[in-house]
């Protein structure tokens, strides 16, 4: 079959489409023939490696997968062949503590589907059947593939960790970012104000689009002296932290006393300067947040359903240009999903 794969760990050269051997389902396992799969942030993390992360080469990438059951291993009752589904990035083991209460992002053994494991940039993948949750029929596969991982991400972040209640503020970074895109619908609908930046004009006005109360260009304005204007000098309540070095002196600075930053990841890198005196003197939590439970992703799907939530699909390119899709996310020049189909 085609994949997009790596060869090695690298820069853009390493990114390569070719032919690799058919997955084939075993006990517990569903293959699926991919029709969209969608990038993110984290193809281009596993393209760099990191001390760590160990795969097997020529490893395929792609983490959010939407597609049609084409086999099913030995046990499978659920999903039948011919069903369409959409999958949920994250694998728990399914046995320990974590796992029986629904909390498989903690699972000592979780991985993510394109990270660890094989991922759906390819024409098809083998997942755990538990991973394969039914695609909602009102949305294409295009745009049910720009679900599963930001969503799930913003979810968690926001509804699980930080607890956003009604009335607060919430700052999103990077707007125009696939987890920004869903962070700032998802804390509207938790019923708080959102402040959004981004680069840009054109994208902030997309964001407004989708429900931001107050648009900040970072690239033309300080953003912590944005908010702090827009907050009557308090700062908001929860940051949503997810650009790392960039920002992350500014998110303390913006968070408002007792506020909470839930950080899910470090697009300009992981190892910032944090000045402690403005954690303990101003009583901030800092959260961490890694995915979700599909218990999660299987409500926000409700929620796209019913129209309250709704991927952006930037643009749709096949397989073949997974080179150029990266070159596009590295460059911040697309507002929500790059889907690519194989
Ligand atoms: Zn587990």
């Amino acid at each position: 079959m085609r994949a997009a794969t790596i060869r090695a760990h690298g820069g853009p050269e390493v990114v390569e489409v070719g032919e690799v051997p058919e997955p084939r389902p075993g006990p517990g396992q569903v293959a699926v023939d991919v029709r969209a799969a969608a990038l993110n942030h984290l193809d281009l993390w596993v393209r760099r490696g990191w001390p760590g992360l160990h795969v097997s080469f020529p490893h395929v990438l792609g983490s959010d997968v939407a597609g049609v059951v084409a086999e099913v291993g030995p046990g499978v009752d659920a999903p039948r062949p011919g069903d369409a589904v959409v999958l949920s990035p994250g694998i728990g083991c399914g046995r320990c503590p974590r796992c029986l209460a629904g909390e498989e992002n903690l699972c000592r053994r979780y991985t993510i589907i394109g990270e660890h494991v094989a991922g759906g940039q390819a024409e098809r993948i083998v997942v755990p059947a538990r991973n394969a949750l039914p695609k909602p029929p009102a949305l294409s596969f295009e745009e049910a593939a720009a679900v599963p991982l930001t969503f799930l991400t913003a979810w968690h972040a926001l509804a699980g960790r930080a607890r956003v209640r009604t009335g607060e503020t919430v700052l999103v970074h990077a707007a125009g970012s696939g987890v920004g895109v869903a962070a700032v619908q998802i804390a509207k609908l938790l019923g708080a104000r959102v402040i959004a930046t981004a680069g840009s004009d054109a994208k902030l006005e997309k964001a407004r689009a989708l429900g931001a109360d107050e648009l900040v260009n970072y690239e033309t304005t300080d953003f912590v002296h944005e908010v702090r204007r827009l907050t009557d000098r308090r700062g908001v309540e929860v940051v949503l932290e997810h650009v790392g070095k960039k920002t992350w002196e500014g998110s303390i600075l913006a968070a408002a006393l007792g506020g909470r930053i839930v950080t899910v990841g470090a697009t300009t890198g992981w190892d910032p300067v944090t000045d402690l005196r403005h954690v303990f003197y101003r009583q901030l939590s800092i959260l961490g947040s890694t995915m979700g439970s599909a218990a999660e992703l299987a409500l926000v799907l409700r929620f796209v359903v019913e129209g309250k939530l709704r991927p952006v699909v930037d643009r749709v390119l096949p397989l073949a240009a997974v080179r150029d899709a990266q070159a596009l996310l590295a460059d911040r020049a697309q507002f929500g999903k790059i889907v690519l189909t194989p």
